[in-house]
Formats: structure tokens, sequence, C-alpha cells
């Protein structure tokens, strides 16, 4: 008899255990993550699709679910951090920390509804596009939508629940996120879901950030948000 297989979550999580005790630095949390987001995506094309799911409408310059507020956590963010200083120049450091500023003066304390009524556009958006689409939150990677027009609108008439979204694969994101999260504190780390903004104002805020972490201190204490919309959410497809 064939042995039956870990559930998703479970075997990330014991992966995850065994790497996250010897990570020292922003380059090593930076592959782990990497490592975590290419197991994510491949569990999420293991798992069988419905027969009527329709295909994903995402597409280059479509950019209507990077004005919602997107949820991520201190590992992705260290992540994101590390690879921002490492292929962003001078110039577009400085941009950066300039539009996180000015959309964290206009985000703060807004719940999600009044997030998107604000058309807030995420502070990594640039002319149509994401500058770290490579190593996008997980909540960007994992929400992928079958019909633009209904995103569309939902950015005047907010109703996450109406967005066609491809639930296996924001189910499998949501999940890396959750493991993410879980051995981190089991590990000693403080974690809990983030919102975006501010906790990219912090990450880029010191060079220290990363070591802080990685010493059990909560670092993004200030950026964790008590309703995540994951467990809101329902997808449809
Ligand atoms: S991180 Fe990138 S994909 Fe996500 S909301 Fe911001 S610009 Fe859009």
């Amino acid at each position: 008899m064939t042995p039956r297989r870990k559930p998703f979550g479970a075997a990330l999580a014991d992966f995850l255990a065994a790497r996250l005790a010897h990570v020292q630095n922003g380059a090593e949390i930076s592959a782990l993550v990497s490592e975590v987001r290419a197991r994510a995506v491949e569990h999420a094309g293991e798992l069988r699709p419905s027969l009527d799911e329709p295909p994903m409408a995402c597409a280059a310059g479509c950019d209507h679910c990077c004005h919602l507020r997107v949820d991520t956590s201190p590992l992705e963010v260290m992540a994101l951090a590390w690879w921002l200083d490492q292929f962003l120049d001078a110039s577009e450091k400085t941009r950066l920390r300039d539009r996180v500023e000015l959309t964290l003066s206009e985000s703060r304390g807004l719940s999600e509804e009044k997030f998107a009524a604000a058309h807030i556009a995420c502070p990594l958006l640039a002319n149509g596009r994401c500058t770290a689409y490579e190593v996008r939150p997980f909540d960007c990677q994992g929400y992928m939508s079958a019909d633009a027009r209904v995103c569309e609108q939902a950015r005047s008439n907010y109703d996450i629940q109406a967005i066609p979204i491809n639930g296996r694969r924001y189910k499998a994101f949501v999940e890396a996120r959750r493991a993410l999260n879980r051995v981190s504190i089991r590990e000693g780390r403080d974690a809990a879901v983030l919102e975006l903004i501010s906790a990219l104002h912090i990450v880029l805020a010191g060079d220290d950030v990363v070591a802080r972490w990685l010493a059990g201190e909560p670092v993004f204490a200030g950026a964790a948000i008590d309703a995540p919309h994951s467990a809101r959410r329902n997808p449809r497809t």
C-alpha cells in the first residue's frame, strides 16, 4: 500500500522547521521564502481543477488588485526587502521609500473596505506593474481572477466575495503564509498577519530589522492586523 502523503501545510511546516532554525540573514530568508513559494505553486498545480474552471484574466498592466489591502507576514516582507535592496538602484530606493511614506499616511488604520474605497495604489506599483513581481507577497501571488471587469468594479463597489479568484491557488498561498507564521512562532520569533505598507515601512527603516527579528524581537508588531481578509474570502472557483 502506498503511504499517504502529509497534507501540504503540515509538510511545509516540517520543511520550514528544519530550515528556519539555521537562517541568519536576509539572503537566507529570501532563499527560504522562494522555496516555499515554489512549493505553493507546485501544490496549486497538483490540485484537481474543477471541470468548469474558467481561464484566468490576469495579465501585465492589469493592476486593479494592487489597489486593495495586501496581507503578508514577517518572513515574506523581509525576503521582499532583501530583493529590493539587491535589485533597485539608489534613486529607485529613495522613490520607493517616499511612496511608502505617502501611502502609509493615506492608509494607516483603514479597514479593508475603507482601504479599497480610498483607491490607494500599492507603493510597489509603478507604471501599472509590480516593481517586485517575482517576489510579491503570497497574497498577491495567490490572487488570480477570472474576470478583470469584476475586479475593476470592486474598486468602486468593494465586495471581495464577488471576485472569481482561483480558489485552489489562493488557498495554497494562504496555507503557505500560515505555515511561515506558525513555524516562526514555534521557533521563538514574533509573527502575525501584517499589512503590507506598514510592514514595508518598518523593514525599510533600518538595517538591523532582520537581526532583531531573528533574535525574537516583535519588530513588526505595529503592522499586525486583527482581521486578515483571508479568513473572510470565499473563493468561488
Ligand atoms: S506587491 Fe506588487 S502585485 Fe502586490 S499589490 Fe503591490 S504592486 Fe500589486
